[in-house]
């Protein structure tokens, strides 16, 4: 059968979507944000705040409490406190209902936690809407359901909480990484103190009001704000029995070194340069919104971004030509606006970080396209961006941009691709596109990475086990291996 001629857009018709901007008003930012420790929110000892800007405008939001190893310890006594004499005698049916009542809460409040994501990260209110806010809930069900059930899920053993986890999260996801660190570990009898980062802390405190609202027992979840010195301060204190983070390798090899010799449990979720690999077989448009997604969509800011592509030579060229007219369709913007693809960077040092590797890009030789597209004024802005032939040892494959920008490559053999793929020392994620289900299985068992997407992209579910391997880091979140990560199982 004759194959359908592909319908392309014409990038010199002016057509485009009139804005349509979320509406703020609905929601409640105050001024000034303190500290939520056991059960009230605290001022910090030093009596000092930092600001939290909008990227989108580089107006200030609010101000937020500079947490100091002081506050950290008074969290620490106050997770400790209301471990030992409150949640620990809980009955797993008792502490799911908790974990209930606050996935119930997060989706009614569900359009209010999405516009303040957006306001204070620059990621766009569809990713927020549709994405980070409905996961958050839905972790929190997940592992709702799990809280009494702990001795079906691991047969044999006799699974024991660990006591106070400290937990650090850095600005991509915000409110969903606060899920997925809260959740298991409460489900599993534990008690938090968790810092969110510092250009993103509004989401965090906001889940405090709502944990507040919920009736939690005080002290079970306590939120400490600050920097990478408050930070350490959580995971340093000799109190903190587990530390869980998710953020940058440089960071996550400290936290090892900081650790080394405790008996205090880890994970570490760090960074990631993930393949994302199209065979001339693959469903040819749909692997194009697949590389739109993996890496333009949420400006590259997610880990597991899609930011090497690998195409088998034969599909090339068609590959590129289409990925280009749809890199000419994003919308850069307004994060606030429905329509818009490409929000914020999130701050100004990320948006230099970006434009660094844009340049040594340039640099090294490979060959540079971006669309031209118009950008706000005000705020940290990349328009999507594509590196062409660039090598397997140029730095823009090697090391983690965190930005709207993909490097191509391309391949000819299935073993030529597994070993190109496997050529990097992250190990987090990688996407295959192909018609052929042997291929998958095949690829799937010999690609290095925690997370292998089939004909799709950026996938997530609250019962699917994510994490790395090699400097992308270790241990699960997520699935029953997440809960895993909160328990002695003895
Ligand atoms: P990114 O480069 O993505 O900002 P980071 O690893 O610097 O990632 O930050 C992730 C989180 O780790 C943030 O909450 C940040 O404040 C915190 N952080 C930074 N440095 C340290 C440190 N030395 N110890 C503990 N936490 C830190």
């Amino acid at each position: 059968m004759a194959k359908k001629k592909q319908v392309e857009v014409d990038l010199n018709s002016d057509w485009g979507y009139s804005p349509a901007p979320e509406s703020k008003g609905h929601i409640k930012i105050k001024p000034q944000y303190d500290q939520f420790i056991g059960g009230k929110f605290v001022k910090p000892s030093n009596g000092k705040y930092f600001d939290t800007i909008n990227p989108a405008n580089n107006e200030k939001l609010s101000s937020i409490a500079l947490g100091s190893a002081k506050d950290v310890d008074k969290a620490v006594r106050a997770a400790r406190k209301a471990y030992s004499e409150v949640w620990s005698k809980l009955s797993g049916k008792e502490r799911g209902k908790y974990i209930f009542r606050i996935a119930r809460l997060i989706q009614e409040r569900a359009r209010e936690f999405s516009v303040i994501e957006s306001l204070d990260g620059g990621k766009t209110i569809r990713e927020s809407r549709d994405v980070d806010v409905p996961l958050a809930a839905n972790h929190f069900f997940y592992y709702a359901g799990w809280a009494d059930k702990l001795e079906y899920a691991f047969p044999n053993k006799k699974p024991t909480s660990l006591g106070v986890a400290g937990q650090i999260i850095p600005w991509n996801f915000p409110l969903l990484m606060a899920a997925w660190k809260i959740a298991p570990a409460l489900a599993a009898g534990n008690t938090v103190v968790l810092k969110p980062a510092e250009t993103t802390s509004l989401t965090a405190l906001k889940l405090a009001e709502l944990i507040k609202d919920s009736g939690l027992p005080d002290g079970v979840v306590n939120i400490v704000t600050g920097f990478g010195d408050t930070g350490a301060a959580i995971v340093n204190h000799p109190d903190v029995n587990k530390v869980a983070f998710t953020g940058s390798t440089g960071v996550g090899k400290i936290i090892q070194r900081a650790i080394a010799g405790t008996n205090k449990k880890c994970t570490l979720e760090l960074g990631g340069k993930a393949a994302n690999i199209i065979f001339e077989d693959a469903p040819i448009n749909q692997a194009v919104e697949g590389i739109v997604n993996g890496i333009y969509f949420n400006q590259g800011h997610v880990c597991c971004a899609g930011s090497r592509l690998f195409v088998q030579e034969s599909v090339y060229e068609e590959v590129i030509r289409k990925l280009k007219h749809r890199m000419n369709t994003l919308i850069v913007g307004d994060p606030m606006d429905k329509n818009t693809d490409i929000g914020a960077i999130n701050s100004k040092e990320q948006l230099d970080t970006i434009n660094k590797y844009i340049k040594i890009g340039q640099q090294e030789g490979a060959e540079f396209y971006q669309p031209a597209c118009k950008l706000p004024k005000k705020g940290n802005w990349c328009p999507p961006t594509l590196f062409t032939n660039v090598s397997q040892s140029s730095r823009i494959t090697q090391e983690e941009i965190f930005g709207p920008v993909l490097a191509v490559q391309t391949f000819r053999t299935v073993d030529e691709v597994i070993a190109k793929a496997n050529n990097t020392p992250y190990g987090l994620s990688a996407g295959i596109w192909t018609d052929k289900g042997s291929k998958i299985f095949n690829m799937t068992t010999k690609m290095r990475a925690g997370v292998v997407w089939a004909n799709t992209y950026n996938k997530f579910d609250p019962t699917s086990p994510f994490g790395g391997y090699k400097e992308s880091g270790f241990g699960r979140e997520g699935g029953l291996q997440g809960l895993s990560a909160y328990l002695n199982l003895n």
